[in-house]
C-alpha cells in the first residue's frame, strides 16, 4: 500500500545526516530539532501554535482535555472512521456520539451532526477522512450557534487546503478550536516512528496543552493539572523536518497519481472513483483540497471481496477502510443509535476499496492494477 522504502532511498543522506546530529548531541528529548520541526510546522501550516506529541490518537486525547470536557459531555464524531477518534472520546469518559456520513467525499455529514445535538452536547470531532476536509464552514456554523469545541482530526489531510466559499483558503486542521495530527510512518507526513501534533490558534489553549504533554507541569515540579506524557522525541523530528519541506511534493505525487487511476477507471461501470468536495469538482491542480491519504473506491454491482481476494492472488496490497462501522464495534454499541440513521456508513463498509497510494507509484505499477480491477471486471 505504502512505499516507505523508496521515499527514504531519495532522501537518504539528508535524513541520516540528520538523525546522526541528534545522536551525536545525545538531545533526545525536547531537543533543538523539536523546536526547529515545531517552529517550521507553524509557519507551513499558517497557525500561530503547533505542540509536537507522541501519536496521533494522544493528540486528539491532549486537545479534548485541554477544552476542559468533562464526564458525561457528548463528543459527536463520524462513524465511517478509524476506532482513534472515538476511543480517546470514550477514554475520557466523555460520550462518544457516533452520526452517519455522507455518500460522495466519505466526511461527516451536516444534517445527522444537526439531529444528534443535545443540551449535552460540547464538541464535534470531524475526521477529514483520506485526505480532504469535512464541510468545516457549516460545522463552524453549527458549532457557533450551540456553543460547541470543533477538534479537527486532521491525521489523514495534512498539507490540504480547505477553500470557503469566499474563495479563501486555510490549511485542513488549523479551523476549528484545535486540530490534531498523526506522523505515523504511513500518513501524508510520515516519522520513523510514532509521532503527532496539537494546533491551535488560541494562546491560552495553547499554554493549557503544553502543560498537559508536560505531566500538567507550568512549572518544574509544580503539577497544576493533571497531565500526561506525551513528547515527539528528536529523532523523529529530526525525520520530520527533512520531510516537512518536501510534503507539497509529496502531495502533488499523491494526486498525480490518483489522477491516473481517475482516468483509467473513468468510463468504467461498477466503479465510483473518489470525489473532490471544496471548490472544486474532480481533481483540481490549483487548489490542493485533497491530498489523498487513501485512494478509495466505491464499487457497486460486482462482489467487492471477491476482487479483494483476486488483487491478493495478483500480489496487488489493497485495503477495506473501514470494514465495521463504530456504531457496531462491540466497545462502542449504544441503544441511543438507530441503524436508519447510518444507512450511509453500512453501504460504505460494504462497497469500499482503497488502492496502492504513495509518493513513488510509476505508470507501469499504476497500469497494472487498474487494468488488473478492470479485467476483473469485465470477466
Ligand atoms: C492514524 C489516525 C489516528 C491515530 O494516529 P496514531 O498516530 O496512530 O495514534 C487518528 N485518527 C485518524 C483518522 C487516523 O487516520
Amino acid at each position: 500500500m505504502v512505499d516507505l522504502k523508496g521515499q527514504y532511498n531519495d532522501i537518504k543522506d539528508v535524513v541520516n545526516t540528520s538523525i546522526q546530529e541528534v545522536i551525536e548531541t545525545t538531545a533526545f528529548i525536547n531537543g533543538p530539532k523539536v523546536h526547529d520541526f515545531q517552529k517550521k510546522l507553524e509557519t507551513y501550516l499558517g497557525v500561530k501554535h503547533v505542540i509536537p506529541c507522541a501519536n496521533g490518537t494522544d493528540a486528539l486525547q491532549i486537545a479534548m482535555m485541554g477544552l476542559g470536557l468533562k464526564p458525561g459531555d457528548e463528543v459527536i464524531t463520524a462513524d465511517f472512521t478509524f476506532a482513534a477518534t472515538v476511543e480517546v472520546i470514550a477514554l475520557l469518559q466523555l460520550t462518544p456520539v457516533l452520526v452517519d456520513v455522507n455518500e460522495d467525499d466519505f466526511n461527516i455529514n451536516i444534517e445527522a451532526i444537526k439531529k444528534a445535538i443535545t443540551p449535552k452536547t460540547k464538541a464535534i470531532v470531524p475526521v477529514h477522512l483520506f485526505g480532504q476536509c469535512a464541510n468545516m464552514e457549516a460545522i463552524m456554523d453549527i458549532a457557533k450557534a450551540h456553543n460547541l469545541f470543533v477538534i479537527e482530526d486532521n491525521a489523514q489531510a495534512i498539507g490540504a487546503n480547505y477553500t470557503y466559499k469566499n474563495g479563501s483558503k486555510v490549511k485542513a486542521g488549523t479551523i476549528g478550536n484545535v486540530g490534531a495530527t498523526s506522523f505515523f510512518p504511513s500518513k501524508n507526513l510520515g516519522c520513523y516512528g510514532d509521532g503527532g501534533a496539537i494546533f491551535t490558534n488560541d494562546d491560552d489553549l495553547a499554554h493549557t496543552i503544553r502543560g498537559i504533554v508536560n505531566h500538567g507541569m507550568y512549572e518544574r515540579y509544580h503539577h497544576d493539572v493533571v497531565g500526561v506524557n506525551s513528547r515527539l522525541d528528536s529523532i523523529q523530528a529530526a525525520v520530520l523536518g527533512t520531510k516537512l519541506p518536501r510534503l507539497d511534493a509529496y502531495n502533488t505525487a499523491r494526486r498525480t497519481a490518483a489522477k491516473k487511476y481517475n482516468a483509467a477507471f473513468k468510463h468504467i461501470e461498477h466503479i465510483t472513483t473518489p470525489k473532490t468536495i471544496n471548490g472544486c469538482e474532480g481533481i483540481c491542480d490549483t487548489c490542493d483540497c485533497h491530498v489523498f491519504h487513501q485512494y478509495t473506491l466505491k464499487i457497486t454491482g460486482i462482489d467487492r471481496d471477491a476482487l479483494v481476494k483476486h488483487l491478493n492472488e495478483k500480489e496487488i496490497p489493497c485495503g477495506v477502510y473501514y470494514p465495521i462501522p463504530l456504531h457496531k464495534q462491540k466497545a462502542y454499541i449504544d441503544d441511543r443509535y438507530n441503524e436508519a440513521d447510518f444507512t450511509v456508513t453500512n453501504q460504505l463498509v460494504k462497497n469500499v476499496i482503497s488502492l496502492p497510494m504513495h509518493t513513488e507509484l510509476d505508470d507501469e505499477q499504476i497500469e497494472y492494477i487498474t487494468s488488473t480491477i478492470i479485467n476483473f471486471i469485465n470477466e
